[in-house]
Order: structure tokens, then C-alpha cells, then sequence
């Protein structure tokens, strides 16, 4: 049979990158950012009991009734001042497809959260990015320049970033969204971790998103399930764009049930803020660079051997943390999520091993 001609993508899709982030079988896992333990076994029991009831043949609850409610008042907010969809990607992926798309611009400063541009161009939209200071914080002329040349309809802020761990300051989330022209995005995947949260910025006059994940914190990255919240007349207009039922009955009852839990789940994130600080005091005495992390994981830089030596070193000792070390701006630099105790020490053995 003649060879038949294979439909061409979209041109502005040819050139586009899938998301990588390799999935090695190894001992330590350190390089996707998830908690180091699964949700609490009393949640599981909840979970299957109510799932037992669950009428399967029926379409779930549309509007997410019951799990909206439960973010409201988890985060303060009225329900109608929630969206929630399959993990804060979906999230973004809405706001890209409500605010963005053809003819429309979002703005992003490098480096960050790779997603955000990734979205963003599925969505058909253009997008500008703009640079950092040399800590790498958000540099406020360099945010005021490429949002008034550019005037972007989505600007993207990831704090504490991914993947530095920095956080930013109250006053400069205040100015973006002072200086931005559109919608303000928060990527606050990490916010759980930090001492302060632009959550507390989110009313009706401004046109500012929070977004947040179960993925971390919540030890539910199986589970595929973020939200965002921000003026209930923005999160109605996303509420066009998202896929009917989009949310399954399961992983509606899952994040409600998970709200129960905030007790445990805050000391647990107390346990991992302890170890990131003795991560980085370890890190300290090696020969590293690293940043100040407000995240569950740490930036550093090998001072005297590259980033994919060093990556491929541990790697041979059955440790995977994340390589940046090609990323621009990041030149020679890997990201180790916090672990349990165990894997930190593990890390933190094969590490010095690698680097001595
Ligand atoms: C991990 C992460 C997310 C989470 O995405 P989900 O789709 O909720 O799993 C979002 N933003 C950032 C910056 C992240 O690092």
C-alpha cells in the first residue's frame, strides 16, 4: 500500500516538548517533589467506606458541591470563589484557556515552574518570558518592563518557586498584581511549606488567582486533584471552560475527606520543614551552592564538578534527584526533594561520597 501522508499538527505545536521527568526504578526517590508518606490510614478507611456507597451508574456531582464547600472554609473563601479540577495543572489549563489563547500573550519570569509556559502554549497562547535578579527572586523593573511592553493577559508568579524553593515577598506579589494588565497567577503548589501566602490578597476587586495541589502536602499526587481560588466572577468564567464531570466521583469524596486530616497534615509538614533545615545545614558543609528554600526541596549547585556528574553519581548509588542542570539560568544545578529521615541520610551519604 502507498504510503499514506500523516496529518500534520498544529505548526505552532511542531516545535513543543513533552513533560519529562525520567521514572528510574531506584531505592531513593527524590525528584518529583511528593510527600515521602501516604495519606493517613484513618483517611484511606473514609475514603473506601464512602466509596462503597457511591451510586456508579450516575454522572458525579458537577459542581463539586460538597468538595468546594470543604476548600472554602479550609481556605476562608466562599465556595463560589473555588475551582477545582485534576491537579493545578487543569487548573492553569483553565485559566490558559479562559484568559489566554489566540491572540492573547501570558508573561513568566525564568527560571520557573516549566508547566506554566507549557500550558500556556497548548492553549494557543504566546508567551513572553522575562528574567530575575541574580539571587534569582522576581526582579520588579524586569516584571514592570515585559508587562508594559508586552501587556499579557496571564501573568504567571510560582512562589515559593519550583525550581528554586525562594520565596517571594509580600510587597512584590502586591506590586505584580498592581502592575499587571490581566489575571495574576499565584502557583502556590508549595505554599503549605512557606511562612506567608498571597491567599490572604484573594477578594472580588482583584483579578488575583491562588492556586494550590493535594499533590504535596497532601500526599495525594495519585489522586489528581488542585484548586485554585480568587473572585467568584473569574471563577465563573473557567467554570465555562472545563470538561462536564470533569471531576470524578472518587477524587471529589478523596479531597474532602483529606480536609479532615489538617491537623496530622500540618505536623507533618512541620517534620519536613525540620529536615529540609537539616538538609540544608548538612548541604552547608559540602562543597555546594544552594538556596534558601521555603519549599519541600532544596537547589543546589556542585561547586567543583557539574551538575550531570554529580547527578549520574548518585544515580549509581540508587538515588534520583531532579537534573536542572541544562535549564537556563540554572547551569550545573540539581533539586532534591526532602524525604523521610531515612532518605535524606541516604542522600546525604551518597552525596558526599559523589563529591569527595
Ligand atoms: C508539583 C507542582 C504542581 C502540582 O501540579 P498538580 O497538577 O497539582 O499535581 C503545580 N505547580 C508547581 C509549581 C508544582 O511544582
Amino acid at each position: 500500500m502507498a504510503e499514506r501522508a500523516r496529518p500534520g499538527v498544529r505548526d505552532d505545536l511542531r516545535a513543543l516538548e513533552g513533560y519529562h521527568s525520567p521514572q528510574v526504578d531506584v531505592a531513593v526517590r527524590l525528584n518529583t517533589n511528593e510527600a515521602p508518606e501516604g495519606p493517613p490510614t484513618a483517611w484511606r478507611a473514609e475514603l473506601l467506606a464512602e466509596l462503597a456507597e457511591v451510586d456508579f451508574h450516575r454522572y458525579p456531582d458537577r459542581a463539586a458541591t460538597a468538595l468546594r464547600a470543604a476548600i472554602a472554609e479550609h481556605e476562608g473563601v466562599e465556595p463560589d470563589q473555588v475551582l477545582a479540577a485534576n491537579g493545578s495543572n487543569e487548573v492553569i489549563q483553565s485559566v490558559c484557556l479562559a484568559y489566554g489563547g489566540a491572540g492573547r500573550t501570558a508573561a513568566l519570569f525564568e527560571p520557573t515552574y516549566r508547566m506554566h509556559a507549557h500550558i500556556a502554549a497548548v492553549a494557543g497562547t504566546a508567551v513572553v518570558q522575562g528574567g530575575r535578579t541574580g539571587d534569582l527572586l522576581l526582579d520588579l523593573d524586569e516584571v514592570r518592563r515585559v508587562l508594559g511592553r508586552h501587556e499579557p493577559a496571564i501573568t504567571f508568579v510560582c512562589s515559593p518557586n519550583n525550581p528554586t524553593g525562594l520565596l517571594e515577598a509580600p510587597d512584590t506579589i502586591r506590586a505584580v498584581v498592581d502592575l499587571a494588565p490581566g489575571v495574576v497567577v499565584v502557583d502556590e503548589a508549595y505554599g503549605q511549606f512557606a511562612p506567608w501566602s498571597a491567599r490572604t490578597l484573594v477578594d472580588e476587586d482583584r483579578p488575583l488567582v491562588v492556586t494550590r495541589t493535594y499533590s504535596k502536602t497532601w500526599s495525594m499526587a495519585a489522586l489528581r486533584l488542585g484548586y485554585l481560588i480568587g473572585p467568584s466572577w473569574l471563577v465563573a468564567e473557567l467554570e465555562k471552560v472545563v470538561l462536564p464531570y470533569h471531576l470524578d466521583v472518587a477524587q471529589q469524596i478523596a479531597g474532602r475527606l483529606a480536609l479532615r486530616h489538617g491537623a496530622e497534615m500540618q505536623a507533618r509538614v512541620a517534620a519536613l520543614v525540620e529536615q529540609r533545615e537539616r538538609l540544608a545545614a548538612a548541604l552547608a558543609g559540602l562543597p555546594v551552592d544552594t538556596w534558601p528554600s521555603a519549599a519541600n526541596f532544596i537547589l543546589f549547585r556542585p561547586r567543583d564538578r557539574s551538575g550531570d556528574d554529580v547527578w549520574q553519581g548518585l544515580l549509581d548509588r540508587s538515588v534520583l534527584v531532579r537534573n536542572c542542570a541544562s535549564w537556563p539560568g540554572l547551569e550545573g544545578c540539581l533539586r532534591v526533594t526532602v524525604g523521610t529521615p531515612a532518605e535524606n541520610d541516604a542522600f546525604l551519604a551518597a552525596l558526599s561520597e559523589v563529591l569527595t
